[in-house]
Protein backbone atom coordinates (compact mmCIF):
# COMPACT_ATOMS: atom_id res chain seq x y z
CA UNK A 1 0.00 0.00 0.00
CA UNK A 2 1.34 3.48 -0.49
CA UNK A 3 0.09 6.93 1.20
CA UNK A 4 0.93 10.44 0.84
CA UNK A 5 1.12 13.14 3.66
CA UNK A 6 2.28 16.70 3.52
CA UNK A 7 4.28 16.30 7.25
CA UNK A 8 4.29 12.46 8.89
CA UNK A 9 5.50 12.73 12.34
CA UNK A 10 7.31 9.51 13.42
CA UNK A 11 6.81 8.64 17.39
CA UNK A 12 3.76 9.13 19.64
CA UNK A 13 5.92 10.06 22.42
CA UNK A 14 5.37 13.39 24.19
CA UNK A 15 7.53 15.62 21.55
CA UNK A 16 5.48 13.44 18.62
CA UNK A 17 2.03 14.31 19.96
CA UNK A 18 2.65 17.89 21.30
CA UNK A 19 4.28 18.48 17.90
CA UNK A 20 0.41 17.51 16.22
CA UNK A 21 -1.42 19.25 18.52
CA UNK A 22 0.77 22.88 17.95
CA UNK A 23 0.25 22.06 14.06
CA UNK A 24 -2.98 21.06 14.17
CA UNK A 25 -3.70 24.30 16.18
CA UNK A 26 -2.48 25.74 13.42
CA UNK A 27 -4.46 24.05 10.81
CA UNK A 28 -1.49 22.41 9.66
CA UNK A 29 -1.78 18.92 7.59
CA UNK A 30 0.30 16.02 9.57
CA UNK A 31 0.02 12.08 10.02
CA UNK A 32 1.94 10.88 12.88
CA UNK A 33 2.69 7.20 13.17
CA UNK A 34 3.98 5.14 16.21
CA UNK A 35 5.19 1.37 16.60
CA UNK A 36 3.89 0.77 19.56
CA UNK A 37 -0.18 -0.36 19.99
CA UNK A 38 -0.40 2.67 22.75
CA UNK A 39 0.91 6.55 22.57
CA UNK A 40 2.69 7.88 25.00
CA UNK A 41 6.44 6.62 24.56
CA UNK A 42 8.26 6.66 27.80
CA UNK A 43 5.22 8.29 29.65
CA UNK A 44 2.93 5.38 29.93
CA UNK A 45 0.89 4.38 33.48
CA UNK A 46 -0.50 1.66 34.28
CA UNK A 47 -2.69 0.29 37.37
CA UNK A 48 -2.42 -2.08 40.28
CA UNK A 49 -5.38 -2.75 42.26
CA UNK A 50 -6.91 0.73 42.18
CA UNK A 51 -3.66 2.58 42.23
CA UNK A 52 -1.94 4.37 38.89
CA UNK A 53 1.14 3.36 38.64
CA UNK A 54 4.03 5.25 36.35
CA UNK A 55 6.52 3.32 34.31
CA UNK A 56 9.64 4.87 36.01
CA UNK A 57 9.36 7.68 38.78
CA UNK A 58 7.96 10.57 37.25
CA UNK A 59 7.12 13.97 38.90
CA UNK A 60 5.13 16.47 37.37
CA UNK A 61 5.95 20.32 37.60
CA UNK A 62 3.53 22.82 37.54
CA UNK A 63 5.84 25.60 36.67
CA UNK A 64 7.55 24.46 33.83
CA UNK A 65 7.13 27.35 31.26
CA UNK A 66 6.24 25.41 28.50
CA UNK A 67 3.13 24.17 30.34
CA UNK A 68 1.66 27.25 28.57
CA UNK A 69 1.41 25.87 25.47
CA UNK A 70 -1.38 23.58 26.51
CA UNK A 71 -3.49 25.62 29.33
CA UNK A 72 -5.12 21.86 30.70
CA UNK A 73 -1.60 20.78 31.31
CA UNK A 74 -1.60 23.62 33.95
CA UNK A 75 -5.18 22.47 35.49
CA UNK A 76 -4.21 18.95 35.92
CA UNK A 77 -4.95 17.74 39.50
CA UNK A 78 -1.63 16.29 41.02
CA UNK A 79 -1.39 14.53 44.12
CA UNK A 80 1.34 16.71 45.84
CA UNK A 81 4.43 16.07 47.28
CA UNK A 82 5.37 17.45 50.43
CA UNK A 83 7.68 20.15 49.23
CA UNK A 84 11.14 19.10 50.88
CA UNK A 85 12.63 15.85 51.71
CA UNK A 86 13.12 12.93 54.20
CA UNK A 87 16.51 11.97 54.73
CA UNK A 88 17.42 8.13 56.29
CA UNK A 89 20.75 7.95 58.02
CA UNK A 90 21.60 4.93 60.38
CA UNK A 91 17.55 4.06 60.38
CA UNK A 92 16.71 7.29 61.80
CA UNK A 93 14.01 10.28 59.69
CA UNK A 94 14.87 13.37 59.37
CA UNK A 95 12.48 16.01 57.74
CA UNK A 96 13.40 18.60 55.99
CA UNK A 97 10.82 21.10 54.84
CA UNK A 98 11.14 23.06 51.89
CA UNK A 99 11.54 26.90 53.04
CA UNK A 100 9.90 28.62 50.12
CA UNK A 101 6.85 26.56 49.97
CA UNK A 102 5.97 26.58 53.71
CA UNK A 103 8.28 28.89 55.42
CA UNK A 104 7.38 28.05 59.44
CA UNK A 105 7.18 24.67 58.52
CA UNK A 106 10.70 25.01 56.80
CA UNK A 107 12.44 26.60 60.19
CA UNK A 108 10.40 23.90 62.24
CA UNK A 109 11.60 20.90 60.01
CA UNK A 110 15.13 21.15 58.96
CA UNK A 111 16.77 18.60 61.34
CA UNK A 112 19.45 17.53 58.32
CA UNK A 113 22.48 15.48 59.79
CA UNK A 114 25.27 17.90 59.09
CA UNK A 115 22.95 20.57 57.58
CA UNK A 116 25.86 23.45 58.56
CA UNK A 117 24.61 27.51 58.70
CA UNK A 118 26.61 27.91 55.70
CA UNK A 119 24.22 25.31 53.69
CA UNK A 120 21.53 26.79 54.99
CA UNK A 121 22.05 30.23 53.90
CA UNK A 122 23.91 29.28 50.76
CA UNK A 123 20.91 26.76 49.78
CA UNK A 124 18.40 30.24 50.28
CA UNK A 125 21.16 32.18 48.37
CA UNK A 126 21.09 29.91 45.55
CA UNK A 127 17.19 29.74 44.73
CA UNK A 128 17.02 33.57 45.54
CA UNK A 129 19.92 35.06 43.77
CA UNK A 130 20.89 32.78 40.98
CA UNK A 131 24.16 33.74 39.86
CA UNK A 132 23.90 36.20 36.88
CA UNK A 133 27.41 34.66 35.64
CA UNK A 134 28.29 30.91 35.11
CA UNK A 135 31.25 29.28 35.27
CA UNK A 136 31.15 27.71 31.46
CA UNK A 137 33.91 24.91 32.07
CA UNK A 138 32.17 23.70 35.74
CA UNK A 139 30.65 20.55 36.43
CA UNK A 140 27.51 20.89 38.20
CA UNK A 141 29.37 18.93 41.47
CA UNK A 142 32.50 21.46 40.87
CA UNK A 143 30.45 24.49 40.53
CA UNK A 144 28.55 23.41 44.30
CA UNK A 145 32.01 23.09 46.22
CA UNK A 146 33.37 26.30 44.60
CA UNK A 147 29.91 27.56 45.68
CA UNK A 148 30.66 26.99 49.40
CA UNK A 149 28.43 23.98 49.98
CA UNK A 150 29.78 21.51 52.46
CA UNK A 151 30.83 17.85 51.16
CA UNK A 152 28.51 16.84 53.14
CA UNK A 153 25.33 17.95 51.91
CA UNK A 154 26.47 18.24 48.50
CA UNK A 155 26.42 13.85 48.82
CA UNK A 156 24.07 13.65 51.44
CA UNK A 157 21.63 16.27 49.30
CA UNK A 158 22.07 17.13 46.09
CA UNK A 159 23.55 13.85 44.64
CA UNK A 160 21.05 11.51 46.72
CA UNK A 161 18.35 14.10 45.37
CA UNK A 162 19.16 14.54 41.96
CA UNK A 163 20.55 11.21 40.56
CA UNK A 164 17.11 10.44 40.48
CA UNK A 165 15.60 13.52 38.29
CA UNK A 166 19.03 13.34 35.78
CA UNK A 167 19.37 9.37 36.54
CA UNK A 168 22.90 10.34 37.25
CA UNK A 169 24.98 10.25 40.37
CA UNK A 170 27.83 12.27 38.99
CA UNK A 171 25.10 14.77 38.06
CA UNK A 172 27.01 15.36 34.64
CA UNK A 173 24.47 17.92 33.25
CA UNK A 174 24.50 21.62 31.62
CA UNK A 175 25.42 23.80 34.29
CA UNK A 176 22.68 26.10 33.50
CA UNK A 177 19.94 23.08 33.21
CA UNK A 178 20.84 21.89 37.20
CA UNK A 179 20.09 25.14 38.20
CA UNK A 180 16.51 25.67 36.27
CA UNK A 181 16.52 22.02 37.47
CA UNK A 182 16.91 23.28 40.99
CA UNK A 183 14.54 26.79 41.07
CA UNK A 184 11.16 24.52 39.60
CA UNK A 185 11.76 22.51 42.57
CA UNK A 186 11.96 25.73 44.95
CA UNK A 187 9.44 27.47 43.63
CA UNK A 188 6.93 24.84 42.27
CA UNK A 189 4.40 22.46 43.45
CA UNK A 190 5.36 19.28 42.52
CA UNK A 191 3.61 15.92 41.86
CA UNK A 192 2.40 13.03 40.41
CA UNK A 193 -1.19 13.99 38.41
CA UNK A 194 -4.03 11.70 40.12
CA UNK A 195 -4.54 9.37 36.85
CA UNK A 196 -0.75 8.41 37.00
CA UNK A 197 1.69 10.37 34.54
CA UNK A 198 0.15 9.31 31.64
CA UNK A 199 -2.48 12.35 32.15
CA UNK A 200 -0.37 14.21 30.77
CA UNK A 201 -0.48 12.11 27.17
CA UNK A 202 -4.45 12.10 27.23
CA UNK A 203 -4.34 15.62 27.91
CA UNK A 204 -2.60 16.88 24.73
CA UNK A 205 -3.75 13.82 22.64
CA UNK A 206 -7.29 14.96 22.94
CA UNK A 207 -6.38 17.68 20.65
CA UNK A 208 -5.00 15.22 17.76
CA UNK A 209 -8.24 13.44 15.69
CA UNK A 210 -7.92 10.05 16.19
CA UNK A 211 -7.80 9.37 12.32
CA UNK A 212 -4.33 11.64 12.37
CA UNK A 213 -2.64 8.67 14.29
CA UNK A 214 -1.72 5.13 13.64
CA UNK A 215 -0.22 3.15 16.20
CA UNK A 216 1.32 -0.22 15.89
CA UNK A 217 3.24 0.59 12.74
CA UNK A 218 6.99 0.84 12.94
CA UNK A 219 8.92 2.24 10.38
CA UNK A 220 12.03 0.33 9.13
CA UNK A 221 13.52 2.56 6.11
CA UNK A 222 13.47 6.26 5.53
CA UNK A 223 14.21 7.98 1.70
CA UNK A 224 14.55 11.50 0.83
CA UNK A 225 10.75 11.64 0.64
CA UNK A 226 9.39 8.38 1.72
CA UNK A 227 9.43 5.74 4.68
CA UNK A 228 8.71 1.95 4.63
CA UNK A 229 6.97 0.31 7.96
CA UNK A 230 7.93 -3.08 8.37
CA UNK A 231 4.89 -4.71 6.41
CA UNK A 232 6.28 -2.89 2.89
CA UNK A 233 3.75 -0.24 3.25
CA UNK A 234 5.31 3.33 2.00
CA UNK A 235 4.32 6.62 3.06
CA UNK A 236 5.31 9.72 0.50
CA UNK A 237 5.77 12.67 3.07
CA UNK A 238 7.34 16.36 1.93
CA UNK A 239 8.28 16.92 5.62
CA UNK A 240 9.48 14.40 8.30
CA UNK A 241 9.63 14.61 11.23
CA UNK A 242 11.82 12.37 13.48
CA UNK A 243 11.86 12.15 17.36
CA UNK A 244 13.83 9.51 18.07
CA UNK A 245 17.57 9.36 17.09
CA UNK A 246 17.72 5.73 16.91
CA UNK A 247 15.42 6.61 13.50
CA UNK A 248 19.20 7.81 12.37
CA UNK A 249 19.86 4.26 12.20
CA UNK A 250 17.19 3.88 9.29
CA UNK A 251 18.11 6.22 7.22
CA UNK A 252 19.07 5.42 3.77
CA UNK A 253 23.05 5.81 2.81
CA UNK A 254 22.71 8.70 0.74
CA UNK A 255 20.76 11.27 3.21
CA UNK A 256 22.45 9.67 6.57
CA UNK A 257 25.00 11.55 8.22
CA UNK A 258 25.37 9.83 11.28
CA UNK A 259 25.08 13.04 13.40
CA UNK A 260 23.32 10.87 16.60
CA UNK A 261 25.33 7.78 16.47
CA UNK A 262 27.28 8.69 19.83
CA UNK A 263 23.88 9.61 21.73
CA UNK A 264 23.71 7.49 24.51
CA UNK A 265 20.94 6.95 27.42
CA UNK A 266 21.29 6.45 31.31
CA UNK A 267 19.13 3.28 32.52
CA UNK A 268 16.61 3.14 35.94
CA UNK A 269 14.56 0.39 37.18
CA UNK A 270 11.37 1.17 39.41
CA UNK A 271 9.80 -1.62 42.13
CA UNK A 272 6.46 -0.95 43.50
CA UNK A 273 5.39 -3.06 46.35
CA UNK A 274 2.78 -2.93 49.22
CA UNK A 275 4.21 -2.24 52.56
CA UNK A 276 2.50 -1.96 56.30
CA UNK A 277 5.15 0.81 57.69
CA UNK A 278 6.01 2.02 60.85
CA UNK A 279 4.44 5.50 60.60
CA UNK A 280 6.29 6.29 56.94
CA UNK A 281 4.84 10.11 55.89
CA UNK A 282 3.35 9.23 52.57
CA UNK A 283 3.84 11.68 49.18
CA UNK A 284 7.27 13.11 50.38
CA UNK A 285 10.52 11.88 48.48
CA UNK A 286 12.76 9.98 50.99
CA UNK A 287 16.97 10.08 50.68
CA UNK A 288 18.71 7.07 51.35
CA UNK A 289 22.68 8.32 51.04
CA UNK A 290 24.02 5.10 52.44
CA UNK A 291 22.21 2.73 50.05
CA UNK A 292 24.47 2.08 47.00
CA UNK A 293 21.22 0.92 45.40
CA UNK A 294 18.56 3.24 45.79
CA UNK A 295 17.73 6.52 43.69
CA UNK A 296 14.39 7.97 45.22
CA UNK A 297 11.72 6.19 47.83
CA UNK A 298 8.22 7.55 48.27
CA UNK A 299 5.08 6.06 49.84
CA UNK A 300 1.69 6.67 49.01
CA UNK A 301 -1.56 5.76 51.41
CA UNK A 302 -3.62 2.96 50.00
CA UNK A 303 -5.50 2.36 53.78
CA UNK A 304 -5.20 2.87 57.14
CA UNK A 305 -2.38 -0.19 57.11
CA UNK A 306 -1.25 -0.43 53.71
CA UNK A 307 0.95 1.55 51.42
CA UNK A 308 2.41 1.56 47.94
CA UNK A 309 5.77 2.13 48.17
CA UNK A 310 7.57 3.37 44.68
CA UNK A 311 11.56 2.05 45.13
CA UNK A 312 13.71 3.40 41.89
CA UNK A 313 17.71 2.31 41.25
CA UNK A 314 19.61 3.39 38.44
CA UNK A 315 21.03 -0.26 38.66
CA UNK A 316 19.21 -2.06 36.29
CA UNK A 317 20.80 -5.58 37.26
CA UNK A 318 18.90 -5.11 40.55
CA UNK A 319 16.97 -7.74 41.71
CA UNK A 320 13.46 -8.03 43.93
CA UNK A 321 15.49 -9.63 46.37
CA UNK A 322 18.37 -7.01 46.32
CA UNK A 323 15.89 -3.86 46.80
CA UNK A 324 13.96 -5.83 49.41
CA UNK A 325 17.12 -6.07 51.81
CA UNK A 326 17.79 -2.73 51.37
CA UNK A 327 14.86 -1.62 52.22
CA UNK A 328 14.91 -3.63 55.46
CA UNK A 329 18.17 -2.14 56.12
CA UNK A 330 16.72 1.55 56.06
CA UNK A 331 13.35 0.67 57.74
CA UNK A 332 13.93 -2.22 59.82
CA UNK A 333 10.36 -1.76 61.04
CA UNK A 334 8.90 -2.56 57.82
CA UNK A 335 6.66 -5.20 56.89
CA UNK A 336 6.55 -5.47 53.13
CA UNK A 337 3.51 -7.70 52.69
CA UNK A 338 4.29 -8.01 48.91
CA UNK A 339 6.31 -7.01 45.84
CA UNK A 340 4.09 -5.89 42.65
CA UNK A 341 5.55 -4.78 39.91
CA UNK A 342 8.68 -3.36 38.30
CA UNK A 343 9.69 -1.69 35.12
CA UNK A 344 13.05 -1.30 32.99
CA UNK A 345 13.75 1.74 31.50
CA UNK A 346 16.74 0.44 29.23
CA UNK A 347 16.50 3.57 27.22
CA UNK A 348 15.54 6.43 29.77
CA UNK A 349 17.45 9.63 29.61
CA UNK A 350 19.26 11.13 26.81
CA UNK A 351 23.41 11.77 28.16
CA UNK A 352 25.35 13.52 25.59
CA UNK A 353 25.16 17.19 26.78
CA UNK A 354 26.57 18.46 23.79
CA UNK A 355 23.64 18.18 21.75
CA UNK A 356 21.00 19.84 24.12
CA UNK A 357 19.58 22.84 23.34
CA UNK A 358 20.91 21.87 19.71
CA UNK A 359 22.28 25.08 17.91
CA UNK A 360 20.53 27.27 20.89
CA UNK A 361 16.99 25.95 18.91
CA UNK A 362 16.12 22.51 20.76
CA UNK A 363 15.68 20.61 17.18
CA UNK A 364 17.39 19.63 14.16
CA UNK A 365 17.13 20.14 10.50
CA UNK A 366 18.58 17.12 9.27
CA UNK A 367 18.30 17.92 5.64
CA UNK A 368 15.70 20.49 3.37
CA UNK A 369 12.65 18.64 4.12
CA UNK A 370 13.59 16.20 7.19
CA UNK A 371 13.63 17.51 10.81
CA UNK A 372 14.60 15.93 14.19
CA UNK A 373 13.04 17.02 17.65
CA UNK A 374 12.47 15.73 21.26
CA UNK A 375 14.28 15.64 24.39
CA UNK A 376 17.90 14.86 23.73
CA UNK A 377 17.87 18.22 21.18
CA UNK A 378 16.80 20.45 24.25
CA UNK A 379 16.73 19.11 27.39
CA UNK A 380 15.60 15.44 29.24
CA UNK A 381 12.16 16.88 30.39
CA UNK A 382 8.58 17.25 29.86
CA UNK A 383 9.36 20.96 29.24
CA UNK A 384 12.30 20.10 27.29
CA UNK A 385 9.93 18.23 25.03
CA UNK A 386 7.15 20.72 24.76
CA UNK A 387 10.79 23.27 24.08
CA UNK A 388 11.93 21.03 21.21
CA UNK A 389 8.35 20.77 19.61
CA UNK A 390 7.40 24.34 20.24
CA UNK A 391 10.84 25.66 18.54
CA UNK A 392 10.35 23.25 15.47
CA UNK A 393 6.61 23.95 14.85
CA UNK A 394 6.82 27.76 14.83
CA UNK A 395 10.47 27.37 12.55
CA UNK A 396 7.60 25.08 10.00
CA UNK A 397 5.30 27.76 9.86
C1 LIG B 1 12.03 6.84 33.97
C2 LIG B 1 11.89 8.24 33.49
C3 LIG B 1 11.60 9.23 34.41
C4 LIG B 1 11.43 10.55 33.98
N1 LIG B 1 11.08 11.49 34.89
C5 LIG B 1 10.80 12.73 34.47
C6 LIG B 1 10.32 13.69 35.39
O1 LIG B 1 10.14 13.39 36.56
N2 LIG B 1 10.06 14.95 34.94
C7 LIG B 1 10.25 15.30 33.63
O2 LIG B 1 10.01 16.46 33.28
N3 LIG B 1 10.70 14.40 32.73
C8 LIG B 1 10.97 13.13 33.11
N4 LIG B 1 11.40 12.20 32.21
C9 LIG B 1 11.66 12.64 30.83
C10 LIG B 1 10.46 12.53 29.89
O3 LIG B 1 9.64 11.45 30.23
C11 LIG B 1 11.00 12.34 28.48
O4 LIG B 1 11.82 13.45 28.19
C12 LIG B 1 9.91 12.23 27.42
O5 LIG B 1 8.99 11.23 27.74
C13 LIG B 1 10.54 11.93 26.06
O6 LIG B 1 9.53 11.98 25.07
P1 LIG B 1 9.89 11.89 23.53
O7 LIG B 1 8.63 11.96 22.79
O8 LIG B 1 10.95 12.89 23.19
O9 LIG B 1 10.59 10.47 23.35
P2 LIG B 1 9.91 9.03 23.45
O10 LIG B 1 8.95 8.98 24.55
O11 LIG B 1 11.03 8.06 23.45
O12 LIG B 1 9.09 8.92 22.08
C14 LIG B 1 9.64 8.44 20.88
C15 LIG B 1 8.56 7.59 20.23
O13 LIG B 1 9.02 7.17 18.94
C16 LIG B 1 8.56 5.86 18.73
N5 LIG B 1 9.40 5.22 17.71
C17 LIG B 1 10.72 4.96 17.80
N6 LIG B 1 11.14 4.31 16.69
C18 LIG B 1 10.07 4.16 15.89
C19 LIG B 1 9.87 3.55 14.62
N7 LIG B 1 10.87 2.95 13.97
N8 LIG B 1 8.63 3.58 14.07
C20 LIG B 1 7.60 4.18 14.72
N9 LIG B 1 7.73 4.75 15.95
C21 LIG B 1 8.95 4.75 16.52
C22 LIG B 1 8.73 5.20 20.11
O14 LIG B 1 7.97 4.01 20.23
C23 LIG B 1 8.26 6.32 21.03
O15 LIG B 1 6.88 6.23 21.29
C24 LIG B 1 11.59 10.88 32.60
C25 LIG B 1 11.90 9.87 31.69
C26 LIG B 1 12.03 8.57 32.12
C27 LIG B 1 12.30 7.50 31.11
Amino acid sequence: MSYSYSTIIVGAGLTGLSTAALLEKNHKDYFLIEKDTEIGGKIKSSEIKGWSIDHGFHVFIKEYPNLSLFPDLKRCELINFEPGFIIIKNQKAYKNINIFKKFFNGLIHNNFPGFSLKDKFLILKLSLVPPSYLPKNNSVLEFLQEYGFSKRFINDFFINFFQGVFLDKKLDVPLSYFLFIFKMFSISDVGIPKGGIKEIISIISKRIPESKIKTGVSINEIYKNKIVTDEGNEYYFKKLICTDSLLEKKFDATIKKNLFGEICYSSTKCFYFIVEPENNPENIIHLLPQSELISSLYFRKRNSKEMLMSVSTLNCEATVEDVEKQILDHFPKINIIKFQKSFEIQKALPKNKKFFNYNNENFCKYNENIFFAGDFLSNPSINGCLESSKSLVRFLS
